[in-house]
């Protein structure tokens, strides 16, 4: 059964948080890859995100090394709002109905799913992995439309339909902990790769409000 695992987000910028929990989902399912994929720039929740040639091009450095983790520019090459759903179509037409597609998301993402566009035709299209944020209590998932599972083997054995959650050692950094760390002259070295810093000091990213 081919496979596509994919862990999508803003990556504004990319973090420790975002890599190890990555690869971690990557050892513990037994991955070959997984594919961090940045939205593209008109984000449809708005807000202003640094442009995707950044925030990609940062996501390329840090994981030029991660010889499980990949920089998946698809959704930044597109017109438009992101929406997952889109990916999901696109995905399951290049892989076909058998391929095992699975979302990797964090619980605090996990808790805004049913506000996403079509966020129940998901689990038409793919499976979805949540893993625990640190600080963030269990969110309340019951009214995803999937079943629910605990084996690993049982849930790499489903195309789409179903969902997991991965316990993992949580790593408490979020990209806006870094963005504010930046603009108030912090450092940041203990958050992002040293290639992500170097490119963020190049480019004087994240130091104005
Ligand atoms: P921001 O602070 O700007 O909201 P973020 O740190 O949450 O950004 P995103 O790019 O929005 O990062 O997150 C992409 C995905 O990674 C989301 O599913 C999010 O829940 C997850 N994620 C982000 N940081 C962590 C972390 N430290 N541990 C586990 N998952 C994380």
């Amino acid at each position: 059964m081919s496979e596509f695992v994919a862990f999508g987000g803003t990556f504004d910028p990319v973090h420790f948080g975002h890599i190890i929990s990555a690869r971690d989902v990557a050892q513990q399912m037994g991955y070959q890859q997984v594919h961090l994929v940045p939205c593209g720039d008109a984000y449809h929740k708005g807000g202003a995100l640094t442009h995707s040639t950044h925030r990609l091009a940062m996501l390329e450095q840090a994981l030029a090394e991660e010889p499980w983790l990949l920089a998946d520019g698809r959704e930044t090459r597109r017109e438009g709002a992101t929406y997952t759903i889109d990916t999901l179509k696109d995905l399951r037409s290049e892989l076909g109905p058998d391929a095992h597609i699975a979302w990797v998301m964090g619980s605090d993402t996990a808790d805004q799913l049913t506000s996403w566009h079509n966020w129940r035709s998901l689990f038409e299209l793919a499976n979805v992995i949540v893993v625990r944020r640190a600080h963030e209590s269990r969110p309340n998932l019951s009214s995803w439309p999937c079943r629910w599972m605990q084996d690993t083997k049982d849930f790499k054995a489903c195309a789409f339909g179903a969902a997991l959650e991965l316990e993992l050692t949580p790593v408490d950094i979020s990209s806006t902990d870094v963005r504010c760390r930046l603009k108030n002259h912090q450092s940041v070295a203990d958050l992002v790769p040293p290639s992500v810093l170097k490119y963020i000091n190049t480019l004087g990213l994240y130091r104005e409000s």
